[in-house]
């Protein structure tokens, strides 16, 4: 566990590249840059030049409020870099040799001494025929714009409908992007953006086999489903869907949801370079790391957030798939790359929740602070304050931190 990283094949002078920019890779980049008091080099890796705010994509009645504009989405890396020495290099990675140190991205190569990989998650489909092609996703940035786009046109022909029609939105995966996102839909008033015409979406939620919020406290789960009954949302339960076509939901058991537009939210996977590396693979290939967070027999080599398969030490329970569990990592992985790279001794990452929260729409959640219930507004204020406190450390290019 403390053996210093291995110059070669790499150049001696070769920096630490951290890939992807996201909760994970930013905060690890600015982490190694801090923790090393500048002496380490960092080049920071990711196809856009702005940090997506990802955890707010469900807000796409506010996205379609402003149209094109996604400025409250996204931070540009060049103002939270400013000042770190943290080099930004804009590119996609197409693949990564562990054994020659070097990333292929659409740009050009990058060597590395020490690489953290922070390249989050893609939507899962599962072989579910016309399922990708069909249907939209809000885990990117510009899936959530062209969703909210389309959602604003859907609302505007809404007033053309005969007799009390109104459009359908068929949302497919009942954990908590699918929650928010039924909830965000059905409750956003929809007039000032589609016209006075418009007439809001009849929202269907299709929890599948799963059930619904599973793993998330029952007090949630509760909360959850009666808040979306109440906005009015219809909660499918019980069948996973066998396929999509263009306007057109079919579920295992033969239902077919007729719909304006269909949005997945069912799963995620990892991304196609984090797929093929010839390592130990998790759950939906993502990397099982050790409780060092680095890859197994690739000292120096690291991966964070959404793209590992993480293990509490303690419990062997894995830690879930969020932003504030991918900043937790991103703490102890800058800590142990500089120690890495020093030949210093490396520390297990052991995860402590400190809470979840669920927005309902209507400036009110549901959630557990530190396993106590929190639900209405007070929660919805406190996943508000969360997020917004955690833009701005990123603006300023603070530690940033998220419950
Ligand atoms: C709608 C929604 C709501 C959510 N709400 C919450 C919440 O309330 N609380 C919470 O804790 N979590 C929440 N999450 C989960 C959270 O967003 C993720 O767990 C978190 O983003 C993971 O961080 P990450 O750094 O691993 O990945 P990301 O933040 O996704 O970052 C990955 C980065 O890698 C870049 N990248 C990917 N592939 C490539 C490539 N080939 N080349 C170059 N760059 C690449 C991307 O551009 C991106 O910048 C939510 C997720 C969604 C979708």
């Amino acid at each position: 566990m403390n053996a210093a990283v291995d110059p070669d094949p790499s150049p001696p002078e070769a920096p630490a590249v951290v890939l992807g920019a996201g909760y994970a890779g930013l905060a690890v980049a600015q982490g190694i840059r801090r923790r090393s008091r500048q002496r380490i080099p960092v080049v920071l890796v990711d196809r856009n030049p702005v940090h997506v705010l990802r955890t707010q994509l469900y807000e796409v009645g506010k996205l379609a409020a402003t149209g094109e504009d996604t400025d409250p989405w996204v931070v540009p890396l060049a103002e939270t870099l400013e000042g770190s020495a943290v080099e930004f290099r804009q590119g996609s990675v197409e693949q990564v040799d562990l054994a020659q140190r070097s990333v292929t991205l659409d740009s050009g190569t990058v060597r590395f001494r020490a690489l953290v990989i922070g390249l989050g998650n893609v939507a899962a489909y599962y072989g579910v025929p016309g399922a990708a092609a069909n249907t939209h996703q809000v885990y990117r940035l510009s899936g959530a714009k062209k969703f909210a786009g389309e959602l604003r046109e859907v609302e505007r022909a809404s007033g053309t409908l005969s007799g009390e029609r109104r459009p359908r939105i068929v949302i497919v995966g009942g954990g908590s992007t699918g929650t928010e996102l039924a909830a965000e839909i059905a409750t956003t008033d929809w007039r000032p953006i589609a016209g006075a015409g418009a007439r809001p979406p009849e929202v269907v939620l299709v929890t599948g086999a799963l059930p619904f919020l599973a793993g998330f406290p029952s007090s949630v789960v509760d909360r959850a489903r009666r808040a979306l009954v109440r906005a009015g949302v219809t909660i499918v339960a019980g069948w996973n869907v066998a396929r999509v076509d263009p306007g057109r939901v079919t579920l295992e058991d033969g239902t077919v949801l007729a719909c304006a537009a269909a949005v997945w939210c069912a799963g995620l996977e990892a991304p196609p370079p984090v797929r093929a590396l010839p390592v130990p693979h998790g759950r939906a290939g993502r990397v099982a790391v050790e409780p060092t967070l680095e890859v197994p027999g690739h000292p120096g080599t690291f991966v964070v957030g959404d793209a590992a398969e993480v293990r509490d030490p303690r419990t062997g329970a894995l830690v879930p798939s969020t932003a504030q569990a991918a900043l937790a990592e991103a703490r102890v992985a800058a800590r142990n790359l500089v120690a890495r790279w020093n030949g210093a001794p490396l520390a297990p990452f052991v995860y402590q929740e400190r809470g979840v929260v669920v927005a309902l729409g209507l400036g009110q959640a549901a959630g557990a602070l530190r396993k106590v219930p929190i639900w209405g507004s007070p929660a919805a204020v406190l996943k508000r304050i969360v997020q917004r406190d955690y833009a701005h450390a990123v603006e300023r290019g603070e530690p940033p931190t998220l419950i």
